[in-house]
């Protein structure tokens, strides 16, 4: 059964990064009606939420395909959750391992909580699937991005909503490198380049320096990832991943 039957549209969580740019791809090459939701839960600074417009309005200008399947962006208001969060990516805390060995930059639940109102949100507009760019591998230690969290979750919401939702995490099992590979693969190198220039993961919101792999502080633990990745991908000439096919 080909995907475009399966349901009616999908609603990205989409932060403006790389990931969740990638995963905004990915459900414009599959879902025939794609919405966007974001959350502002006090984040140090607006660069991220500058960032989304941007790879919107540059996605429906540059990809005619998608265009006319990308519907409204909705932002949510989250700062009270912020305020419990109280971590580094919020507060002025510095990043480091904490005691339960995770960064300083987690903030406990954060996608729990996403996702809780993501699904409000699409039962609401009557979109079936959740898109999020959470992963497993190469991932910073959050438990909340475990698969078997998100299948948990997942259950949870279909209980409690008397819903049918499928929460879809298409890079759960991707590298970063691989993630690079599978842009090229749903929007070739111009996808590719939209990314690497619009898109923001840099936790300190910097974006003075331009390296290859996009404006950031080059530092932070978001940055480096970014970085590793990028390079392992260039490091084996730039390889496609089609949607759909598993990784190599
Ligand atoms: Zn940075």
């Amino acid at each position: 059964m080909g995907p475009m039957t399966e349901t009616t549209g999908a609603l990205v969580l989409f932060s403006g990064g790389q990931d969740s740019s990638v995963c905004l791809a990915w459900a414009l090459d599959r879902f025939p009606r794609v919405e966007t939701v974001g959350f502002d839960y006090g984040q140090r600074h607006g660069v991220e939420l500058e960032a989304r417009a941007r790879v919107r309005a540059r996605i429906a200008e540059d990809f005619p395909a998608w265009s006319n399947r990308l519907g409204p962006d909705h932002m949510l208001e989250m700062r009270g959750f912020g305020d419990i969060g109280e971590t580094a990516m919020t507060g002025e805390r510095a990043f480091e391992i904490t005691a339960k060995g995770l960064p300083s930059t987690y903030v406990p639940g954060r996608n729990l909580v996403f996702l809780t109102y993501a699904a409000a949100l699409a039962d609401r507009r009557g979109l079936q699937a959740l898109v999020g760019g959470m992963c497993e591998t190469d991932f910073s230690g959050y438990p909340d991005c475990r698969r078997d969290s998100i299948d948990a979750m997942e259950r949870a919401l279909n209980l409690g909503m008397a819903q049918d939702f499928r929460v879809e995490t298409p890079l759960m099992y991707l590298t970063k490198a691989q993630t690079w590979a599978l842009a090229k693969g749903l929007g070739g190198e111009e996808l590719v380049e939209l990314i690497v220039e619009d898109s923001h993961t840099c936790y300190r919101g910097d974006r003075d320096e331009r390296h290859a792999w996009g404006y950031g502080c080059g530092t932070c633990p978001a940055c480096e990832l970014r970085a590793r990745g990028w390079e392992g991908w260039v490091a084996e000439d730039r390889p496609v991943l089609r949607p759909g096919a598993a990784p190599a």
